[in-house]
């Protein structure tokens, strides 16, 4: 797959810039596909909605995202995704998404460093989906000017 090429590519870049930025700096960004279909906060509106009940990922995300003191935000399109990376207090993304929407949205911000976690899709395209957690971390701890 094409842009599963141009995800790695894109990461491999944003390494070897051994880009760093300050936590207040960074961005995690991630699709609401991610949250469990049957949930009934609307997390949309305001992600400080979601109860934290753990039947998704959402609940890790903003809890990453309090634990590092980065920025967390849901993106519920692709055009509202670039306008919230092209913030000017964001200087690094971790982004996750498929990796369709990853290499549209990498391409579309360049220059600011993206580094792309593709989702776990156990259910299909665009339903219930998942993260990996761990990578997520890792990437995160690569770019965090401590
Ligand atoms: S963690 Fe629970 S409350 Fe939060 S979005 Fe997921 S299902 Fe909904």
């Amino acid at each position: 797959m094409i842009s599963d090429k141009v995800v790695g590519f894109g990461n491999w870049v944003t390494r070897l810039r051994k880009v760093k930025a300050k936590a207040e700096n960074i961005l995690i960004l991630f699709p609401h596909c991610l949250q469990w279909s049957k949930c009934q906060c609307n997390i949309i509106s305001n992600l400080s909605n979601c109860k934290k009940c753990g039947r998704c990922k959402i609940k890790d995300l903003i809890e990453i995202g309090e634990k590092y003191g980065v920025q967390v935000s849901l993106a519920s399109g692709g055009r509202q995704a670039i306008k919230r990376v092209k913030d000017g207090t964001v200087k690094a993304v971790i982004a996750v998404a498929c990796e369709k929407e990853l290499c549209m949205g990498m391409m579309a911000v360049m220059p600011k460093p993206v580094l792309g976690v593709v989702n776990l899709r156990p259910n299909g395209p665009c339903v219930d989906t998942d993260v990996d957690m761990k990578k997520l971390e890792e990437g995160l701890k690569e770019i965090l000017d401590k």
